[in-house]
């Protein structure tokens, strides 16, 4: 069977030569396009250190302000055009100042999709097992800075293999800010109530898919209230063998995806909020992989392309 499988894919590489690339998730191999298969996980994990080096990401916080200018930076490298749509909110009597960073690719293509993540930090890891670090901000290696990783390499990838529809991805401020509703998601609310452009067929967030152990199930607004993007979107998880995307129904999350909803775009959030590490300092690199990143980035680039 193994030298069937052997002859098979030779066969295929030999009619496709530049076109299409072997990928596996554990056991389980698929060929996939060049468009998909170009998807580096290593380097989508450097991104993911790279933004937890700068220190916590907290809205006011002079790493903040650098990982923002680096992200629009790695941004311009890939995208037609990036634009910083900055704001200031006033919460709690704290005004914030607060960046949303879009990326526009394929500007006139057919068709669009609307991709984002957060990229904030939160101030406080009120998760922690250890009292007296709960007022510490987290490092946001998983959330935060894993679905910002694999954008960044989505990026680079769309440059290299255009995408037939126009592309935009938005990196969120402020999702992480607040303890209460009105205090959270303050980057995607802004960004839903500005937001004029047409509507996209179809609006992807990633939140926390950096886990080691990244085991995705359908979170259940999006299961209600955009059944046919969940659909779309575990349907091309599982042509490229990403089998972190199970078909059972997740928790229902208050996250960046809900002000979309609101504003009619059909907007999905891919996320495995099972995570021990959750507002905790043990947020870090270490607990997340290049592999879990690959598997996410590989199902967006097939849903995209
Ligand atoms: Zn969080």
């Amino acid at each position: 069977m193994k030298s069937l499988i052997a002859v098979c894919l030779l066969f295929f590489s030999l009619i496709f030569p530049s076109r299409a690339a072997q990928v596996c998730a554990g056991n389980v191999c698929a060929i996939v396009p060049d468009a998909v298969a170009a998807f580096d996980g290593e380097r989508a994990y450097r991104d993911l250190v790279k933004q937890c080096e700068f220190g916590p990401r907290v809205p006011g916080a002079r790493a903040h302000e650098q990982c923002a200018e680096w992200l629009a930076g790695q941004l311009r490298q890939s995208a037609d055009s990036v634009v910083t749509q900055k704001f200031t909110v006033k919460v709690r009597g704290k005004t914030l100042r607060l960046t949303n960073i879009i990326a526009t690719f394929n500007p006139k293509g057919k068709g669009s999709a609307l991709l984002c993540a957060h990229w904030d930090t939160r101030p406080r890891a009120e998760k922690d097992p250890d009292p007296s670090r709960r007022a510490s901000p987290i490092p946001g290696a998983n959330d935060g800075a894993s679905g910002v990783a694999v954008l960044l390499e989505v990026a680079r990838v769309l440059k290299l293999h255009p995408p037939g529809r126009k592309v935009t991805i938005v990196l969120f401020d402020g999702e992480d800010w607040g303890t209460e509703l009105p205090d959270m998601l303050l980057g995607s609310r802004y960004f839903a109530a500005h937001y004029r452009g047409e509507r996209p067929e179809f609006a992807i967030l990633l939140d926390m898919v950096g886990d080691k152990n990244l085991r995705i199930p359908q979170e259940a607004q999006s299961l209600r209230r955009a059944p046919e993007v969940v659909r779309r979107m575990w349907a091309a998880a599982e042509r490229v063998c990403s089998t972190a995307f199970v078909r059972e129904r997740g928790p229902l999350l208050m996250d960046d995806h809900i002000p979309l909803l609101n504003r009619g775009i059909r907007c999905i959030d891919v996320i495995d909020f099972t995570y021990p590490y959750w507002h905790t300092t043990a947020d870090t690199p270490d607990k997340c992989s290049p592999d879990s990143l690959a598997q996410v980035g590989r199902a967006v680039l097939e849903m995209v392309r």
